[in-house]
């Protein structure tokens, strides 16, 4: 990571734990490596998060319906998904740093650094050719950044054969070729590369023994397949549809690092799109237009979003993409889009001997659906959320301010009532709007210290209105609105305050731009 996107990550975190979005895990025990909880201010957060996703997938979708199924799952479930044989990182150490790698992921890094020496050629170029320069031109001809593309090409290629065939011997001496050094020795001291399986497991009841052995799922898709038919029976469901679900996963991540973007708990927003076979394709991209559309109506920089497709399929897919974020890291996986082909359901049919067919009145025949699926990470996306709202304002009276610039519709409190002064009444008068305001906002109160100390307060939660209750409050039924991020001030009544609160915060007029 570079310095300035290590500071900034550091910086969320700090800020996360000092205004009580998410704290590390057991803390008093100096924390539990890669678990976080989430605090006061964060747990208001995920969840508006997660309904903002819940209400764009179930209900804005007459063909989409929710479940909530049991983290334990029979042992076979995991067996038919493939997670007991290939849900393995490959994994090697270096043996000066003990530090221990994805060997994937070193290759991926070394990838991106030849991708950097591409763009370092083309700020070379464009600084000698000035006006004149053609940048896609330059691309095409060059022979330095043509040797650097085929480098990519060739350590593309060779990685995607060994991960595909279990080559773990010619993965590392792929490695030791290219001259891969360990961040942390700068030595090419590297172990061998081993196959390391994520699953969490237990035992079920009082005996430990191989016979009860239970994983804790590693995703939140398998109990929407074995559900598959009792969904579309009671629900009468016809293909194609989907189920949602959010629920929590766990996976013994072996690098987890970089705060709540990689944690061995974690929580998935998946939905399964049942299709007709044939059709997946056609699904997968129009899966892929609306979850970039959901991200996009955030109001976030377009910039920061890319789509990457996924050079390694995963065993169970035949077409997959990412939706990649502009983190602090750099750009990282935040969602998944797989079109699952029949893998799942046509395993579990004939692991467990059950029909998993649905029965199609049109063609009037059965089969096994294809799956689309669509999976983010909420804390991911908590993350995505911080990192592109923490900034740091220098202001026109050359004092500073930091503010957390959430969506108003995602923040935490939508408004603070602050009476200007702790007595007069304006305390009862400002418990007073709360009062009315509360049973559709989220709002708080706070008397302490100066009015210009606690609109600051707010702003470092991302709360998007203050309204100070002052004098002229018990005389007219008026109220001052300052607004987080123009700082501008406003005097409006009461009612009109309710009515404003209701435009900008509420999550429809989000919802409302994803209609299709
Ligand atoms: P990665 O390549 O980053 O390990 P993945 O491809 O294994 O992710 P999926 O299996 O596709 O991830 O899971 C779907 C989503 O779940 C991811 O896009 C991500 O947002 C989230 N996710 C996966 N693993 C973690 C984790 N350890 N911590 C937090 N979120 C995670």
């Amino acid at each position: 990571m570079s310095t300035t996107g290590d500071d900034k990550l550091k910086k969320i975190v700090s800020h996360a734990k000092e205004y009580g979005f998410v704290f590390p895990s057991s803390e008093i025990y100096d924390g539990l490596s890669a678990t976080y909880d989430y605090g006061q201010l964060g747990t208001e957060l995920k969840k508006n998060i997660k309904d903002y996703w819940w209400k764009s997938m179930v209900q804005m979708h007459d063909n989409i319906v929710g479940i909530d199924a049991a983290i334990f799952m029979h042992p076979k479930t995991w067996k038919a998904s493939g997670h007991v044989d290939a849900f393995n990182d490959p994994l090697i150490d270096n043996k000066d740093s003990k530090k221990r790698y994805r060997a994937d992921v070193l290759l991926e890094e070394h990838i991106e650094k030849i991708r950097g020496k591409i763009k370092k050629e083309v700020t070379k170029a464009a600084k000698r050719f000035g006006g004149s320069f053609e940048e896609a031109m330059f691309l095409e001809t060059n022979p330095k950044v043509q040797k650097y593309n085929d480098q990519i090409k060739m350590i593309e290629d060779r990685m995607r054969t060994y991960l595909e065939n279990e080559d773990l011997v010619a993965l590392k001496q792929l490695i030791e070729e290219l001259g891969i050094t360990c961040p942390i020795s700068g030595s090419k001291n590297w172990t061998d590369v081993r196959q390391f399986n994520l699953m969490f497991s237990t035992e079920l009841g009082s005996i430990a023994d191989d016979s009860n052995k239970i994983y804790l799922r590693p995703e939140t898709a398998q109990g929407i397949f074995v559900n598959f038919l009792n969904v579309q029976k009671t629900g009468r469901m016809k293909i194609p549809f989907g189920i949602a679900q959010i629920g929590k996963a766990f996976r013994n991540e072996i690098i987890a690092r970089q705060f709540i973007f990689r944690m061995r708990e974690f929580e998935q927003m998946e939905m399964q799109f049942f299709v007709k076979p044939g059709t997946e394709i056609d699904w997968y991209n129009t899966w892929k237009e609306r979850r970039i559309k959901w991200h996009k109506a955030l109001g976030f920089d377009a910039s920061r979003y890319r789509f990457h497709d996924h050079i390694k399929l995963a065993h169970y897919a035949n077409a997959a993409a990412d939706i990649e974020f502009d983190f602090p890291m750099g750009f990282k996986e935040l969602e998944g889009i797989h079109s699952r082909t029949d893998f799942d359901l046509s395993a579990h049919e004939e692991l467990s001997g059950k029909k998993m067919q649905y029965f199609d009145p049109e063609d009037n025949k059965s089969y096994v659906p294809f799956v689309v699926e669509t999976s983010i990470g909420l804390d991911r996306m908590f993350l995505a959320v911080m990192s592109n709202s923490l900034v740091e304002e220098k202001l026109e009276d050359n004092s500073e301010r930091t503010v957390l610039n959430i969506p108003a519709f995602l923040a935490p409190v939508k408004a603070a009532v602050l009476p200007l002064t702790k007595k007069d009444g304006l305390p009862e008068k400002a418990n007073e709007i709360i009062n009315r305001l509360k049973f559709d906002f989220n709002c708080q109160y706070d008397e302490k210290d100066s009015i210009g100390k606690r609109y600051r307060r707010q702003d470092a939660i991302g709360t998007p209105f203050c309204v100070t209750v002052d004098h002229q409050t018990l005389e007219d039924n008026t109220v001052t609105i300052r607004y987080r991020d123009t700082m501008e001030q406003e005097r409006v009544s009461i009612e009109a305050l309710e009515k404003m609160l209701d435009v900008k915060t509420n999550v429809k007029h989000v919802l409302a731009q994803l209609n299709d």
